[in-house]
Formats: structure tokens, sequence, C-alpha cells
């Protein structure tokens, strides 16, 4: 029997910023149900592969398909609308607004069942009580939380993680790593940008390294749980 189609799959992709070539051929695939951590030193093309993703960057070469149909060069609304959603550290919630109704802006434009406010806060256990109280007065990690029931409401097909971990003390790299750890349990399909390479061993099934635009080995991170250290180099290459 031929493998089922993944989710994502992301085929010698290229992009550039003017004339500075960010994304070199990236390749990449996430099955339904994986969790796809992205790793590689700073500059490598990470960010920029998940903007591509989103279609704000066009690609100049390669291939987005999702679910097995080909999506390069949609517009981010339309990306949006089939279902792949980004999660970028709480930047884009609206501050002056309660918890409430941030989760509720995601469902707004979704275009298939989803999931019930209730049901956020199961995973997300500290906004229960402060389900009235205004995102901008919420600590870093509790809107990193916001973020991703937001994204979560809009019933996405694939999440898009962007450094869940960033900025974000100990205690709370722990704690996002055992909701991400939920989500994948409940079925989420997520690709995840981390630079914390034990939160990424932690969480993911499988791993790609990039450098300079190109995704240069993928592996089990299994591999990674065993050891480390052979992977530290990820961020030196
Ligand atoms: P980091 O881990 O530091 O976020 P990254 O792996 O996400 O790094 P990108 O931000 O995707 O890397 O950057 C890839 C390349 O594209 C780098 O050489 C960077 O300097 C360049 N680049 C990124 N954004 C822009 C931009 N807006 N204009 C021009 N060049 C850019």
């Amino acid at each position: 029997m031929a493998a089922p189609e993944p989710v994502l799959r992301v085929s010698g992709l290229a992009a550039s910023y003017g004339k500075v070539a960010a994304l070199r051929g990236a390749s990449l695939a996430v099955g339904a149900g994986e969790a796809v951590a992205l790793l590689g030193a700073n500059g490598s093309g990470k960010t920029t592969l998940i903007k591509a993703l989103c279609g704000f960057l066009s690609p100049s070469a390669g291939e987005v398909r999702l679910d097995g149909a080909d999506i390069t060069g949609l517009s981010p609304h339309r990306i949006f609308a089939l279902g792949i959603v980004q999660v970028s550290q709480g930047r884009d919630l609206f501050g002056s607004l309660s918890v409430i109704d941030n989760l509720r802006l995601g469902a707004a434009r979704r275009r298939r069942p989803g999931p019930e406010v209730e049901e956020m806060f199961a995973y997300f256990p500290p906004l229960r009580e402060r389900r009235r109280q205004l995102v901008y007065t919420l600590s870093g990690g509790e809107q990193q939380m916001v973020a991703m029931g937001r994204a979560l409401m809009s019933a996405p097909r694939i999440l898009l993680l962007d450094e869940p971990s960033g900025g974000l003390a100990p205690r709370l790299v722990e704690e996002i790593g055992r909701i991400i750890d939920a989500l994948k349990k409940a079925g989420r399909t997520m690709l995840l940008v981390e630079q914390n390479l034990k939160l990424a061993a932690m969480v993911a099934d499988r791993f790609y390294i990039m450098r300079a635009g190109e995704t240069v080995a993928e592996g089990e991170a299994a591999a990674l749980r065993e050891d480390p250290k052979a992977f530290a180099h990820a961020y030196y290459l």
C-alpha cells in the first residue's frame, strides 16, 4: 500500500528578500498527527520558511502541498482558510481585549467545525481564571498560551509554532512543552521552529536541520533525546 499523503509537503522551496536568497531548496514533510521540529542556526532560514508557508513571501521555486493539493503562491488569507495557521509568540494578539475575546476571534473566520472556547481551558488551565483579564496584563507565557488557543480555535489543519519557548523562563518552557505534548496526544499536526533543543527533543517525533536556506539533515527525535550533544552543531553549522 502506498504511504499516506502527508498533511504538508514542501519540495525544493526557494525564496529571496530582494537579492538575498534566504531559502535555497527547503524540503520537508509533516504527516497527520506528527510533531516535526525545524532546527538550525540563527539566519539559516527557519522563520523565512514559515513566512513562505503562510504566503507572506512568494516562493521563486519549489512547491508546497497541503493534503496533496498544490498551494504554492496562494495569498495568506487563502492559506489560513485552508488551515495552515501560525502561532507567533503572542505578538499578534489584541492586548486591550480579554482572553476570552481573543480566543473567540480565533473562531471568527473559520470555515470548518472547531472547538468551543471552554475546551481551550483544558489545554491551558492558567487561562481559566484569567478569562476576563486583558491580554496585555498577562505574562509572556500566558500570552503564548492565548496565541496557541486562538490558533486552535480557527480549526487548523496544521499549526506552525514559531519559537514557542522564545523569551520564556525555564519553568514556563516546561509548561509550554507539556501543552505541546498534550496537543500531540490529541492528534494535532505541528511544525515547530525551536532553538531549545531540549524542548524540541521532548515534544517532536522527527526533526529537520536547516543550513543556509536548505534542509540538510533529518532524523527521528529519539536520536535527539539520546544524544543531544551530537546535534548541538545544528546551531553552529
Ligand atoms: P533566527 O533563528 O535567528 O530567527 P532563522 O533561521 O529564522 O534565524 P531567517 O530569519 O529566516 O533565519 O533568515 C534567513 C536569512 O534571510 C538570513 O540571512 C537573514 O539575514 C535574511 N533575512 C531575514 N529577514 C530578512 C529581511 N526582512 N530582509 C532581508 N533579509 C532578511
